[in-house]
Protein backbone atom coordinates (compact mmCIF):
# COMPACT_ATOMS: atom_id res chain seq x y z
CA UNK A 1 0.00 0.00 0.00
CA UNK A 2 1.27 3.70 -0.67
CA UNK A 3 -0.40 6.24 0.72
CA UNK A 4 -0.01 10.16 0.69
CA UNK A 5 -0.55 12.35 4.10
CA UNK A 6 -1.43 16.00 3.90
CA UNK A 7 -1.88 18.01 6.57
CA UNK A 8 -0.78 21.88 7.55
CA UNK A 9 2.10 23.09 10.19
CA UNK A 10 0.87 21.95 13.64
CA UNK A 11 -1.57 19.44 12.39
CA UNK A 12 0.74 16.19 13.78
CA UNK A 13 1.24 15.51 10.55
CA UNK A 14 4.96 14.52 11.95
CA UNK A 15 3.25 12.17 14.62
CA UNK A 16 0.53 10.38 12.29
CA UNK A 17 3.13 9.36 9.84
CA UNK A 18 5.70 7.49 12.61
CA UNK A 19 2.52 5.61 13.96
CA UNK A 20 1.44 4.59 9.86
CA UNK A 21 4.90 3.97 9.62
CA UNK A 22 5.70 1.92 12.97
CA UNK A 23 2.10 0.19 12.47
CA UNK A 24 2.04 -0.80 9.04
CA UNK A 25 5.51 -1.00 8.25
CA UNK A 26 5.68 1.90 5.87
CA UNK A 27 8.68 4.16 4.63
CA UNK A 28 8.20 7.66 5.56
CA UNK A 29 9.57 9.65 2.22
CA UNK A 30 9.17 13.13 3.60
CA UNK A 31 11.06 14.88 0.40
CA UNK A 32 11.83 17.83 3.15
CA UNK A 33 13.97 15.68 4.86
CA UNK A 34 15.48 14.07 2.09
CA UNK A 35 16.67 17.41 0.66
CA UNK A 36 18.33 18.36 3.86
CA UNK A 37 20.18 15.07 3.87
CA UNK A 38 21.46 15.75 0.26
CA UNK A 39 22.61 19.16 1.60
CA UNK A 40 24.49 17.86 4.84
CA UNK A 41 26.23 15.53 2.19
CA UNK A 42 27.87 18.59 0.23
CA UNK A 43 27.11 16.95 -2.99
CA UNK A 44 27.05 18.90 -5.93
CA UNK A 45 23.39 18.68 -6.15
CA UNK A 46 23.05 19.54 -2.76
CA UNK A 47 24.48 22.54 -3.12
CA UNK A 48 22.41 23.76 -5.46
CA UNK A 49 19.57 22.39 -3.80
CA UNK A 50 20.78 25.00 -0.45
CA UNK A 51 21.14 27.66 -2.41
CA UNK A 52 17.06 27.36 -3.51
CA UNK A 53 15.75 26.51 0.16
CA UNK A 54 17.50 29.03 1.91
CA UNK A 55 15.50 31.55 0.00
CA UNK A 56 12.51 29.68 1.15
CA UNK A 57 11.60 28.63 -2.81
CA UNK A 58 10.44 25.37 -3.71
CA UNK A 59 13.06 22.84 -5.61
CA UNK A 60 12.61 22.30 -9.19
CA UNK A 61 10.38 19.72 -9.95
CA UNK A 62 13.41 17.88 -12.06
CA UNK A 63 14.92 17.64 -8.78
CA UNK A 64 12.42 16.07 -6.76
CA UNK A 65 11.31 13.95 -9.08
CA UNK A 66 14.58 12.32 -9.74
CA UNK A 67 15.01 11.54 -5.82
CA UNK A 68 11.04 10.26 -5.58
CA UNK A 69 12.09 7.80 -8.65
CA UNK A 70 15.29 6.51 -6.97
CA UNK A 71 12.79 5.54 -4.05
CA UNK A 72 9.69 4.24 -6.19
CA UNK A 73 12.14 2.20 -8.21
CA UNK A 74 13.93 0.59 -5.00
CA UNK A 75 12.72 -3.03 -4.50
CA UNK A 76 12.80 -2.52 -0.47
CA UNK A 77 10.11 -0.11 -0.33
CA UNK A 78 7.69 -1.56 -3.37
CA UNK A 79 4.57 -0.56 -2.75
CA UNK A 80 5.07 0.63 0.85
CA UNK A 81 5.40 4.29 0.90
CA UNK A 82 3.74 7.27 3.15
CA UNK A 83 4.49 10.48 0.80
CA UNK A 84 5.07 13.25 2.96
CA UNK A 85 5.46 16.44 1.37
CA UNK A 86 4.86 15.37 -2.42
CA UNK A 87 3.05 16.11 -4.33
CA UNK A 88 2.36 19.88 -4.08
CA UNK A 89 1.12 21.20 -6.99
CA UNK A 90 -1.06 19.61 -9.40
CA UNK A 91 2.15 19.46 -12.23
CA UNK A 92 3.65 17.03 -9.34
CA UNK A 93 0.25 14.99 -8.60
CA UNK A 94 0.61 13.56 -11.94
CA UNK A 95 3.83 13.09 -12.41
CA UNK A 96 3.80 10.96 -8.99
CA UNK A 97 0.39 8.87 -11.34
CA UNK A 98 3.73 8.91 -14.03
CA UNK A 99 6.29 7.29 -12.07
CA UNK A 100 4.05 4.97 -9.98
CA UNK A 101 2.38 3.80 -13.26
CA UNK A 102 5.84 2.75 -14.83
CA UNK A 103 6.99 0.84 -11.48
CA UNK A 104 3.36 -1.02 -11.43
CA UNK A 105 1.87 0.75 -8.51
CA UNK A 106 -0.59 3.43 -6.82
CA UNK A 107 -1.60 5.52 -4.31
CA UNK A 108 -4.39 2.82 -2.23
CA UNK A 109 -5.13 6.41 0.09
CA UNK A 110 -4.88 9.97 0.58
CA UNK A 111 -4.97 11.25 4.21
CA UNK A 112 -5.88 15.00 4.77
CA UNK A 113 -5.20 16.12 8.61
CA UNK A 114 -7.42 19.00 9.06
CA UNK A 115 -7.45 21.48 11.57
CA UNK A 116 -8.89 24.83 12.20
CA UNK A 117 -6.31 28.17 12.52
CA UNK A 118 -7.00 28.38 15.71
CA UNK A 119 -6.00 25.27 16.85
CA UNK A 120 -2.81 26.01 14.99
CA UNK A 121 -2.00 29.17 16.54
CA UNK A 122 -3.06 27.28 19.85
CA UNK A 123 -0.69 24.24 19.61
CA UNK A 124 2.06 26.53 18.13
CA UNK A 125 2.04 28.89 21.04
CA UNK A 126 2.17 25.54 23.60
CA UNK A 127 5.19 24.32 21.80
CA UNK A 128 6.70 27.94 21.58
CA UNK A 129 6.27 28.00 25.33
CA UNK A 130 7.94 24.49 26.05
CA UNK A 131 10.84 24.44 23.25
CA UNK A 132 11.31 28.27 22.46
CA UNK A 133 11.76 27.54 18.73
CA UNK A 134 11.91 30.72 17.04
CA UNK A 135 10.24 29.98 13.79
CA UNK A 136 6.96 29.14 15.84
CA UNK A 137 6.30 32.84 16.28
CA UNK A 138 2.18 33.48 15.53
CA UNK A 139 2.36 35.40 12.79
CA UNK A 140 5.05 32.96 10.84
CA UNK A 141 2.21 30.63 12.27
CA UNK A 142 -0.67 32.17 10.09
CA UNK A 143 1.33 32.84 7.32
CA UNK A 144 2.54 28.92 6.58
CA UNK A 145 -1.07 27.75 7.73
CA UNK A 146 -2.48 30.45 4.53
CA UNK A 147 0.36 28.99 2.09
CA UNK A 148 -0.24 25.74 2.84
CA UNK A 149 -4.29 25.62 2.74
CA UNK A 150 -3.84 27.47 -0.88
CA UNK A 151 -0.87 25.40 -2.40
CA UNK A 152 -2.53 22.37 -1.51
CA UNK A 153 -6.62 23.00 -2.38
CA UNK A 154 -6.26 21.92 -6.11
CA UNK A 155 -4.12 18.56 -5.72
CA UNK A 156 -6.43 17.61 -2.93
CA UNK A 157 -9.46 18.93 -5.10
CA UNK A 158 -7.52 15.92 -7.66
CA UNK A 159 -7.31 13.50 -5.04
CA UNK A 160 -11.25 13.61 -4.33
CA UNK A 161 -12.42 13.40 -7.66
CA UNK A 162 -10.57 10.11 -7.72
CA UNK A 163 -12.04 8.99 -4.72
CA UNK A 164 -9.11 8.26 -2.54
CA UNK A 165 -9.17 11.63 0.00
CA UNK A 166 -10.31 10.66 3.56
CA UNK A 167 -10.43 13.71 5.67
CA UNK A 168 -9.56 13.41 9.44
CA UNK A 169 -10.25 15.59 11.78
CA UNK A 170 -7.13 16.81 13.58
CA UNK A 171 -8.62 18.94 16.54
CA UNK A 172 -8.95 15.45 18.45
CA UNK A 173 -6.10 13.13 21.00
CA UNK A 174 -3.37 11.88 19.58
CA UNK A 175 -4.96 8.67 20.59
CA UNK A 176 -7.69 9.42 18.61
CA UNK A 177 -6.70 10.31 15.24
CA UNK A 178 -4.46 6.61 15.61
CA UNK A 179 -7.35 5.25 16.11
CA UNK A 180 -9.27 6.28 13.09
CA UNK A 181 -6.33 6.16 10.53
CA UNK A 182 -5.93 2.73 11.93
CA UNK A 183 -8.90 1.79 11.01
CA UNK A 184 -8.74 3.10 7.64
CA UNK A 185 -5.94 1.60 6.46
CA UNK A 186 -6.81 -1.56 8.30
CA UNK A 187 -9.68 -2.06 5.62
CA UNK A 188 -7.57 -1.51 2.63
P1 LIG B 1 9.18 20.79 4.29
O1 LIG B 1 10.12 20.15 5.26
O2 LIG B 1 8.17 19.84 3.71
O3 LIG B 1 8.56 22.05 4.82
O4 LIG B 1 10.09 21.26 3.05
C1 LIG B 1 11.18 22.12 3.21
C2 LIG B 1 11.62 22.70 1.85
O5 LIG B 1 12.00 21.62 0.97
C3 LIG B 1 10.55 23.46 1.08
O6 LIG B 1 10.47 24.79 1.49
C4 LIG B 1 11.06 23.32 -0.35
O7 LIG B 1 12.12 24.21 -0.61
C5 LIG B 1 11.62 21.91 -0.36
N1 LIG B 1 10.60 20.92 -0.80
C6 LIG B 1 10.03 19.93 -0.04
N2 LIG B 1 9.14 19.22 -0.76
C7 LIG B 1 9.13 19.76 -2.00
C8 LIG B 1 8.41 19.49 -3.19
N3 LIG B 1 7.49 18.50 -3.26
N4 LIG B 1 8.65 20.26 -4.29
C9 LIG B 1 9.55 21.25 -4.25
N5 LIG B 1 10.26 21.57 -3.15
C10 LIG B 1 10.06 20.84 -2.03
Amino acid sequence: MNLIIFGPPGAGKGTQSKFIADNFNLFQLSTGEFLRKEITNNSEIGKKIASIMNTGSLVSDEIVSDLIEKIISNKIYNNRIIFDGYPRSLDQAKNLDRLLKKYKQKIDIVLKLSVSLDTVKKRILERRNLEKRSDDSEDIAIKRYNTYEKSTEPVIEYYKKMNLLKVIDGERTIDQINKEIGDIIALI
